[in-house]
């Protein structure tokens, strides 16, 4: 079986959520930084145009499909993707076992409060888990260096950077060999507006037929122009 399968030139890691919850465990015991990034059909076409995002994704350590649009891609390509991977429940299950491994996370990102927010509602889910910062994702490039000061000076060693795509991915490149601590940073869209509990997930019904994606047009149909991106990717791959 192939270690990474290609949707449109980018590469996604072929695993299945219990190894990605694995390999965010070993990834964590080394000495060293690694990129952990959740793409679905929107950061593909985003990176047909956009070649230093494709290169920051194909160059991560662990790129997880999040959307059910890469895993049915895959099928289209003949190189099936075990299951999907959202980027959500890579990070829930990676706190399950924050207590026991030690994991001390950075939430950086989100409307100012949001993450504050999801610490506290993560307090409460994960008992004893270590969040050891908070930053909200709206600054100027001015205020970058006091940000990673206070990444730095927290001890977290996993970071969520939950920016939007691919602005989080170019940020977590840029400023990487600048968190000597980090060992893991995940790029989370809007998880942390999850975590916050200000964005409900949706009902485990739509996520187990794949049509999570639908529930949350429901919810905001204001997401209606960008998920037209869906049946454009799904033509482009079936043209690929
Ligand atoms: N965001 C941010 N700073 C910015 C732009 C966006 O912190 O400059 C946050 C925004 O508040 C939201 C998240 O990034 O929480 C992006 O959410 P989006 O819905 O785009 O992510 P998705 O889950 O769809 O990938």
């Amino acid at each position: 079986m192939k270690n990474k399968v290609d949707i449109l030139g980018v590469s996604i890691s072929n695993i299945t959520m219990r190894e990605a919850t694995q390999k965010v465990k070993e990834f964590v015991k080394t000495d060293s930084f690694h990129s952990v990034y959740t793409p679905n059909p929107e950061f593909v076409m985003l990176a047909q145009d956009d070649e230093a995002f494709r290169k920051i994704l194909n160059e991560a350590d662990l790129v997880v499909p999040d959307g059910i649009g890469v895993v049915i891609g895959s099928k289209i390509k003949k190189t099936p993707l075990p299951e999907r991977v959202p980027g959500y429940d890579l990070a829930q299950n990676t706190m399950k076992e924050a207590v026991k491994e030690g994991y001390k996370y950075y939430f950086f990102g989100g409307k100012p409060g949001v993450a504050e927010e999801a610490a506290v509602k993560m307090r409460e889910t994960y008992p004893g888990i270590q969040i050891v910062g908070t930053r909200n994702g709206y600054f100027k490039p001015e205020d970058e260096a006091e940000i990673i000061a206070d990444i730095n000076a927290s001890g977290a060693n996993i970071l969520f950077v939950c920016l939007g795509a691919p602005k989080q991915e170019k940020w977590i490149e840029a400023n990487k060999h600048l968190m000597p601590h980090i060992r893991v940073a995940m790029g989370l869209g809007g998880s942390l507006d999850g975590m916050a509990g200000r964005v409900k997930r949706a009902p485990m019904i739509y996520q187990k037929l794949g049509l999570e994606w639908f529930y949350r047009l429901l919810k905001e149909p204001t997401r209606f122009k960008r998920m037209l991106v869906l049946p454009k990717f799904l033509v482009k791959v079936i043209f690929s």
